[in-house]
């Protein structure tokens, strides 16, 4: 039986980082799909650049990106300030909502006030508790609820008040209150950075120093015996003394034969369709959201707005149940309902088709309660007391970006180093 030191599961940023701190040591990354980069893959088709889904990036520690754009040679890295907004059916109201209510109709905003001012007593504990209690029935009923609905595709009542953590756009009534445009920097995302190349220029840059002999792709891992430290793949066992994998710790439990409660670990879907057309739409947006129900996806990206082509090339994300059916039957539906309301909402005019790409995310955004937080602790630290390490976005059953994904692969490593 082949042995080795480590056995990281998952070639995607989180794998991928662990193996790069790692350097000398005695590692194998062992991959089920046919290429590195998990979520962070990159696609070209006649001339388009898409991602798996809209990556953008936007990084705390300066160092984390030096250290993967020093590593990216002639690759350009874009700089952008963010063009991002909300279509209302018959304007656009710039991101976020809660602070461009007075874009709103003079009587809607009126109304938002009024909520605004009259707020409800006390926070309650859940996500949608939360929205109501600091924003106000106008504003939550308007965007917030619908939105994130779409998103989640979920009750938001189900959700924590933290479940969107730094990600939730927060501002504080004082400010709204002002109605003025916002300061700049606003978000976290106000500036984003993209390599000209699409997202897989990251992971390339991570993937550097890996030795491509230390990473078996196209072979699954299917079981893990905790007791004899062996893991079964779709090829072979191999033995480990640690085992860090990036699977989705629903997986990893389930390959260890640990058994869970899947509605503590519940989640949506994401169905993305990546569309290039024959000619240019909208000019200088980089993304547009959807609160309304009777539209199909929640948001609507252009690449070509952020490469500065001239040809439309959309992503368009559509928040699915994880028991939607999404067979080759339901894909195509869908794909028809997207490109039928692109041009309900006047994204698509008189352009045609000309490539395009779908790609299912699942599990996309896990649904974070407290009893899904005290348990993803619970049972990552049942493995880890058996070298175990369930890390990575889906590892880890959280939401969050490559940045912390390459924080917390680092960290682990020099751990076990
Ligand atoms: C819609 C969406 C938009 C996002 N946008 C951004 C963004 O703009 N900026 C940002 O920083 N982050 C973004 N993210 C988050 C980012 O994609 C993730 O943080 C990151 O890709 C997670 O990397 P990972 O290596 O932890 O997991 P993954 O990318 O999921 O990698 C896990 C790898 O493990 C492999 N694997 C799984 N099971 C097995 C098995 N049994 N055997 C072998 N291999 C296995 C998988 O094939 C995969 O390659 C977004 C995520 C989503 C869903």
């Amino acid at each position: 039986m082949e042995r080795t030191r480590y056995l990281i599961v998952g070639a995607g940023v989180s794998g991928l980082a662990v193996a790069d701190w790692l350097g000398d040591e005695d590692y194998l990354i062992v991959e089920a799909e046919d290429e590195i980069g998990g979520y962070c893959r990159t696609v070209e088709r006649d001339g388009f650049v898409w991602d798996y889904s809209g990556h953008f990036f936007h990084f705390r520690q300066p160092e984390i990106e030096r250290y993967l754009v020093d590593r990216m040679g002639a690759q350009r890295v874009l700089r952008v300030e963010r063009d991002s907004r909300i279509w209302y059916g018959d304007r656009f109201i710039d991101y976020p909502f809660q602070r461009h209510i007075h874009q709103l109709p003079e009587a809607e905003y009126e109304e938002c006030l009024r909520a605004l001012r009259s707020l409800p007593e006390g926070g309650g504990g859940s996500f949608k508790d939360m929205l109501y209690a600091r924003y106000g029935r106008g504003i939550a009923d308007r965007f917030l609820v619908p939105y994130n609905e779409k998103l989640y595709a979920t009750n938001l009542a189900r959700l924590d008040a933290e479940a969107v953590g730094r990600f939730f756009p927060h501002v504080s009534v004082k400010e709204i209150l002002k109605g003025a445009d916002p300061p700049a920097g606003d978000g976290y995302n106000a500036t984003f950075t993209y390599p000209e190349g699409g997202a897989i220029q990251y992971i390339h840059a991570l993937a550097r120093d890996v030795r491509p002999e230390r990473i078996a792709l196209n072979e699954r891992v299917e079981s893990v015996d905790l007791q004899d430290k062996v893991a079964k793949t779709s090829r072979r066992e191999i033995g480990y003394e640690h085992l860090i994998s990036s699977a989705a710790l629903i997986s990893l439990l389930r390959m260890c034969g640990i058994r869970y409660d899947p509605d503590v670990f519940s989640h949506n879907k994401v169905l993305v369709f990546n569309l290039g057309f024959d000619r240019k739409g909208l000019e200088d947006v980089h993304w547009i959201y959807y609160p309304q129900k009777e539209l199909s996806f929640y948001r609507v990206g252009f690449y070509d707005n952020i490469f500065g082509t001239d040809r439309m090339s959309l992503y368009v994300e559509v928040g699915l149940r994880r028991d939607a059916e999404v067979g080759a039957d339901e894909r195509g539906a869908m794909k028809a309902r997207v490109l039928a309301d692109l041009q309900t909402c006047g994204v698509v005019e008189d352009q045609a088709l000309v490539a395009s790409h779908e790609v299912l995310l699942d599990p996309a955004y896990v649904h974070i309660t407290t009893k899904s937080d005290a348990e993803a602790a619970s049972k990552r630290s049942l493995l880890a007391a058996q070298d175990v390490h369930s890390i990575g976005r889906y590892g880890a059953w959280t939401y969050c970006s490559i940045e912390d994904n390459i924080v917390e692969a680092r960290s682990l490593a020099e751990k076990l180093r």
